[in-house]
């Protein structure tokens, strides 16, 4: 019977520092490991434990697998002082991915917000693969501050410079900008303000900390997004990730297997789900 807990051997090829708390791990696995966007996987570093993260490199590049990780604790810290050449366990995929088959023909909509932008970013990679098969994507990012941001090179100026080329634009903002900052200022949810979509087309997609996934939702909701429209990546606080300690349950939903992504009409009458 095959082992849903065992682990796949990863080399770390790479760390980098994304923000002052969030780095990107790019691994190489020494078996295949494939996933679809919005499915996530545990990282286990030897010797000290495990923890779950959504893959935010492209589920098409067979070749690496990258995670981006905000240090808050043990196991991210642990992540945090991983050195090239070290060795570490990636078990999964899990969970259900973005259902991209329903997105077919629309707009859509990107919010992300701080290490928010990890999942986002590799269904942003997996839309780009299949582009004809979508209308637009809008992509609305924000952060606290520009020393926050994360893969500032890649959206400000690989992916920026994409949009004359296809149907794609981004609307960037920070809470709090500096002198050297040339993009908008203010929450994320700003970046909604006048934005020009067709609703009814659309679907949008949101992943950031609670209390902007709250706002962002809220907001949707007032500019005519139906409940069924808004996609959202939840997390919970989750040891087994498949379906058997509870630890992330919300209401009678497993995040691990009937998520991590939910649309906003699934969860709506749970309790706590901005917690
Ligand atoms: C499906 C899923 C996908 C995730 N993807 C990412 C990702 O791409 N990048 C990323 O940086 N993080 C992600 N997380 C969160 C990540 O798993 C936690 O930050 C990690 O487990 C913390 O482990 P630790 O040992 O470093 O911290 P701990 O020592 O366990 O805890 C440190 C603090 O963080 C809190 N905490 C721990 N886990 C969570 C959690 N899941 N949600 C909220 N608070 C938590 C604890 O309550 C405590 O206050 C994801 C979580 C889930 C469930």
């Amino acid at each position: 019977m095959e082992n849903i807990y065992r682990p796949i051997r990863c080399e770390v090829k790479d760390i980098i520092t994304e923000s002052p708390t969030i780095k990107t791990v790019v691994l190489k696995p020494k078996e295949e490991f494939s996933f679809l966007a919005g499915q996530f996987a545990s990282l286990t570093v030897p010797g000290v434990g495990e923890a779950p993260f959504t893959p935010s490199s492209s589920p098409y590049d067979k070749e690496k697998l990258e995670f981006t990780v905000m240090r808050t604790g043990r196991v991210t810290d642990a992540i945090h002082n991983l050195k090239k050449g070290d060795i570490v366990g990636v078990r999964g995929p899990y969970g259900k991915p973005y259902p991209l088959e329903h997105y077919k023909g629309k707009e859509i909509l990107l919010v992300g917000g701080g290490v928010g932008l990890a999942p986002i970013r590799a269904l942003f990679l997996a839309l780009m693969e299949t582009i004809s098969n979508y209308k637009r994507i809008v992509f609305c990012c924000g952060a606290r501050t520009p020393d926050d941001y994360i893969y500032k090179e890649m959206i400000l100026d690989k992916w920026h410079n994409l949009c004359e080329e296809y149907p794609l634009c981004f609307r960037i903002t920070v809470d709090k900008k500096n002198e050297e900052w040339k993009y908008g200022e203010g929450v994320v949810t700003k970046t909604l303000d006048g934005l020009d979509i067709d609703i009814k087309n659309s679907v949008a997609v949101v992943c950031g900390p609670p209390i902007m996934m709250k706002f962002t939702t809220l907001k949707l909701l007032e500019i005519g997004y139906r409940e069924e429209q808004i996609y959202l990546s939840m997390e919970r606080k989750m040891y087994c990730a498949v379906g058997q300690c509870r630890h992330c349950l919300i209401g009678d939903l497993f995040v691990c297997k009937d998520g991590p992504v939910f649309t906003y009409d699934q969860i709506k009458d749970k309790p706590n789900i901005w917690a």
